[in-house]
């Protein structure tokens, strides 16, 4: 069965596909079919942090409203724990419990997910529970999808560029032919929501502990009492190691000194603890071609050292958005009217990627992580150091250069 054409297919109706629904709405893009395999709403393995980046997108799409009429808890700072057990707590510069501006927020993906999908439905049209199998190829370019409806029909949609927005084992990806990333690129993650867990202070917590290391355990705080915990670390590690992560997480909150006493009286939601893969930006991975691009996860899109990956989710979408609304005016749907696409999105997060990069694999040394933890507690201007980087990627970039190291070892 054949339903009608249309100028773009987005496949996946998560942040990255959503957002470029919205970006080609403000475009003018008006033929647009949004796609996805779930009903809305849906469930995301993630942490839920919605960090400063996805507020900005949120900004400019102009729903941070939807997302705050959704329950979500405001989030104040980072709180630290190196692996000797050192802790530290660092508020976001200028944010004051109690501020109206909030510097991000934590909200469960289902919600928030569904605030910017039932959004985009308001501007496009949109077809759930379609899982897209293939792509229609014409030529040497994609010419659309097809695909099951829930009911088992097949169907095939015509479209002059396909969108792979369907995340981390994204079908469109494999599709056009790229393949698997390399396991030193991408992270395996642990998510199980607790309610009752005691000491949330408005703040994330990335704890370096031991069993984890070089990755980091995380509680991030819910509204009405929940939170989101997990652990995740770089697949070749784990494979490496041949960890049972489940086993891993459900060992720290049940005898980790510094989390026992804070999960005694915590009951974990039925779903019991998920596991989920993270493509990391530290591949950068081939994003269009004739008649397609990949956003988002399916493209390779998560900062490598903290994991968060909506905020370039987003971004892509408005690259992505632009440069599809150039290639419908002039009729060019080749490779090369996309290249503007890959070099705007990678000039735009492509500095930060590499300073994550650098700090990935900075923060998987213990002693270096023991020191600066530790330096940070006792000498301000070494918290404030931190704090800056927290707020700023210059600071950042400087702080790990080898001149701005040396000048942490004898601040
Ligand atoms: C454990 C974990 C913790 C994380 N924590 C954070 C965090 O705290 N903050 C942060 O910013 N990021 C975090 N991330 C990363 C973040 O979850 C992703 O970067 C983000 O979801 C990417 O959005 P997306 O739209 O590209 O993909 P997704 O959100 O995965 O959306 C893809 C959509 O495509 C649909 N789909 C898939 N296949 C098909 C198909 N064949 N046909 C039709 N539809 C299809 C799916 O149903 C889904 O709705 C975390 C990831 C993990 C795994």
């Amino acid at each position: 069965m054949a339903k009608k054409g249309y100028d773009v297919v987005i496949v996946g109706a998560g942040p990255s596909g959503s957002s470029t629904a919205l970006f080609l709405e403000k475009q003018g893009v008006k033929s647009v079919l949004l796609v996805d395999k779930a009903k809305f709403p849906r469930d995301k393995i993630c942490g839920d942090a919605f960090s400063g980046k996805s507020m900005g997108m949120a900004r400019e799409l102009g729903v941070v409203e939807e997302y705050e009429k959704q329950p979500h808890e405001p989030v104040y700072g980072v709180l630290f724990s190196s692996p000797k057990g050192t802790v530290l707590e660092i508020p976001f510069p200028g944010s004051e419990k109690g501020k109206k501006s909030k510097p991000g927020f934590c909200i469960k993906r289902i919600n928030g997910d569904d605030a910017l999908f039932q959004t985009a439905k308001k501007k496009v049209e949109t077809l759930e529970e379609f899982t897209v199998t293939g792509l229609i190829e014409e030529n040497g370019f994609v010419a659309g999808v097809k695909g099951k409806q829930k009911d088992g029909t097949e169907l095939e949609i015509r479209a002059k560029i396909v969108v792979g927005a369907d995340g981390t084992s994204s079908v469109i990806c494999q599709k056009v032919g790229e393949s698997a990333l390399p396991p030193q690129h991408q992270v395996i993650a642990t998510r199980g929501y607790y309610q009752g867990v005691s000491g949330l202070s408005g703040n994330i917590e990335l704890h370096f502990v031991d069993d984890v290391m070089p990755g980091y355990f995380w509680i991030f705080p819910l509204d009405n009492g929940w939170a989101n915990v997990g652990l995740g670390l770089l697949t070749s590690e784990k494979t490496k190691r041949n960890m049972n992560l489940k086993e891993v997480q459900e060992k720290l909150v049940a005898s980790h000194p510094l989390f026992r006493e804070r999960f005694k009286d915590a009951k974990i939601d039925p779903q019991g603890i998920k596991v989920w893969t993270l493509p990391l930006a530290s591949h950068h991975r081939k994003n269009h071609g004739n008649g397609w691009l990949l956003v988002g996860d399916a493209a390779s899109l998560i900062d490598p050292f903290s994991g968060e990956g909506v905020g370039n989710a987003m971004t892509s979408g408005k690259f992505a958005a632009k440069y599809i609304a150039k290639a419908l005016t002039t009729n060019d749907f080749s490779q090369k009217s996309f290249d503007g696409y890959d070099k705007e999105l990678w000039e735009a997060i492509g500095p930060e990627i590499r300073t994550s990069y650098n700090l990935q694999r900075l923060g998987s040394n213990k002693m270096l992580l023991n020191f600066v933890i530790d330096k940070a507690v006792t000498k301000p201007k070494v918290k404030q150091a931190i704090s800056g980087m927290l707020a700023n990627e210059e600071a950042k970039r400087e702080a790990i250069s080898p001149l701005g190291l040396l000048k942490l070892l004898f601040t």
